[in-house]
C-alpha cells in the first residue's frame, strides 16, 4: 500500500501558507467566483444494513433494473487482520432487492419534474462516450430535498448532506438524484440542471463494489468499497477516508463541461462572461483560473462554480497533454485494465502523478492543492489557463 495521508502534505516548492484543512472561504474583495459543492463530500455510510437478511421485500417489482455491481465480503478479526470471504448468493440477492425496493419507493413517492429538461439529450451524450449510465433518475424540485434525503437514509445511512449539494449518485440503488432550482434555472437556463444530470450520470457509469464487512462475533457494515475512481478505506469496521475523489470528480465535471460546450453550445458557460477564457477563484493556494464553461450565476448575480470544477481544470490539462487519457478515463472507471492505462498515461506525464492524485487532495477544500500540483508539473500558471 502506498503511504496515504489524511491530509495532503504541503510542499514549499508549490505552496507558501496553506491552512489546508479549512473549508473554502471566498473573500468578496478579491474573488470573482463563489463555489458550491455539487456532490456530497464523500459516500461513507453509517447504516443501511438493517434488514439485509429479511427477504420479504423480494417479491416487489423493479421499475428499472439496477446495473451491475460487485459484492465482496471481508471478515474482520479481533486482532484487526482481515480476510475476504464469499458472500452467500441469497445475501447478495437480499441486499440488491432491499435497495431496489427502497429506491422504487422513492421513485413512486416523489413527483418528478422534467419539464423543459432534455433528459434524453443528457443521457445520449453520456452514452456517446461509451458510458453505460443508469436509467434510474429522480429529478425533483429543490423543495423536496429534505424529504428525499430523509427517505434515502435507509439506503445511505444517516449522511448529513451539505445544503449546497445539487445532486448525487446513490450507488447502492444505482439512482441518480438531481434537484431542480427554479431560481438558478431562471438565470442560467435549464442547461444548468442538465449539466448537473450529466455529472451524476457519469458517476453512475463507474463500477460499484459493495463490501460487507463482518466482525467475527459481531455486527456487519455495508460499505461502498468502490464507486468509479473512488475507494473507501476502512480500518477494521470503521470507514476512514476516501481515495480517488479528486480524479473521479475532476473527470466527471470536466466531461460535464464538454456537454456545456459541445451540446449546449455555450463555450462561455452559463454566466455568459466575455473577454477572458477564465474567471478566478480565490483559494488558499492562490488565485485559481477556472475555465468559463464551469461558471454559472447565483440568482443575486454573483458568478459561481461547483467546487468540482477546480479538479476538472486539472484533469482537463492532463487531457490536453494526452488526449488518449479521456477514453482511458471513461473505461478505467469500471475496468482494471483500462485503469492501468490511466495509471500509465498519467505517470508518463509526470512520474508518480497517478498515485499522487489518487491518494491526496480528496476533499473539496483540497482540490486547489491538487490543481496547483498539476499546474506545477505541467509548468502552467495557476491563475491563467496557459
Ligand atoms: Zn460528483
Amino acid at each position: 500500500m502506498p503511504e496515504i495521508h489524511d491530509q495532503p502534505d504541503v510542499n514549499p516548492e508549490f505552496f507558501d501558507n496553506t491552512p489546508v484543512d479549512e473549508p473554502f472561504e471566498a473573500s468578496a474583495a478579491d474573488t470573482d467566483a463563489d463555489a458550491d459543492m455539487l456532490c456530497p463530500p464523500d459516500y461513507r455510510d453509517d447504516g443501511g444494513d438493517e434488514g439485509y437478511d429479511d427477504t420479504s421485500y423480494m417479491d416487489n417489482q423493479e421499475h428499472v433494473s439496477v446495473t451491475d455491481r460487485t459484492f465482496t465480503g471481508t471478515l474482520v478479526h479481533e486482532d484487526g487482520s482481515e480476510e475476504p470471504f464469499d458472500l452467500p448468493e441469497d445475501t447478495v440477492d437480499a441486499l440488491n432487492n432491499l435497495w431496489t425496493t427502497q429506491a422504487d419507493a422513492i421513485y413512486d413517492g416523489f413527483t418528478q419534474d422534467r419539464e423543459g429538461l432534455d433528459v434524453p439529450r443528457a443521457k445520449a451524450f453520456v452514452e456517446s462516450l461509451g458510458v453505460t449510465a443508469t436509467d434510474r433518475m429522480v429529478i425533483v424540485p429543490r423543495a423536496d430535498k429534505a424529504a428525499l434525503e430523509e427517505a434515502l437514509i435507509p439506503i445511505e445511512g444517516k449522511q448529513v448532506v451539505n445544503p449546497t449539494v445539487g445532486g448525487w449518485y446513490v450507488s447502492k440503488s444505482d439512482t441518480v438524484i438531481v434537484y431542480r432550482e427554479q431560481d438558478m434555472e431562471a438565470v442560467n437556463g435549464t442547461g444548468y440542471t442538465e449539466s448537473k444530470l450529466v455529472h451524476e450520470l457519469l458517476h453512475s457509469g463507474g463500477l460499484v463494489q459493495i463490501d460487507l464487512r463482518t466482525e467475527n462475533k459481531g455486527s456487519s457494515e455495508v460499505g461502498t468499497a468502490q464507486m468509479g475512481y473512488k475507494r473507501g478505506v476502512y480500518e477494521g469496521m470503521e470507514f476512514q477516508y476516501v481515495t480517488g475523489d479528486f480524479i473521479e470528480e475532476g473527470f466527471v465535471q470536466y466531461t460535464a463541461g464538454l456537454y456545456v460546450v459541445n451540446k449546449l453550445d455555450q463555450p462561455n458557460g452559463f454566466a455568459g462572461l466575455r473577454g477572458s477564457p477564465h474567471i478566478t477563484y480565490d483559494d488558499a493556494v492562490g488565485h485559481l483560473a477556472i475555465p468559463l464553461q464551469h461558471t454559472f450565476r447565483y440568482p443575486e448575480g454573483d458568478v459561481g462554480i461547483h467546487t468540482e470544477a477546480i479538479a476538472a481544470r486539472a484533469i482537463g490539462h492532463l487531457i490536453d497533454r494526452d488526449p488518449a487519457l479521456l477514453p482511458a478515463l471513461v473505461a478505467g472507471a469500471r475496468d482494471n485494465e483500462a485503469l492501468a492505462e490511466v495509471h500509465g498515461r498519467m505517470n508518463a506525464i509526470s512520474p508518480g502523478m497517478f498515485e499522487r492524485l489518487r491518494d491526496y487532495y480528496n476533499k473539496g477544500a483540497w482540490y486547489g492543492q491538487g490543481l496547483a500540483y498539476v499546474c506545477a508539473k505541467l509548468d502552467i500558471p495557476l491563475d491563467r489557463l496557459q
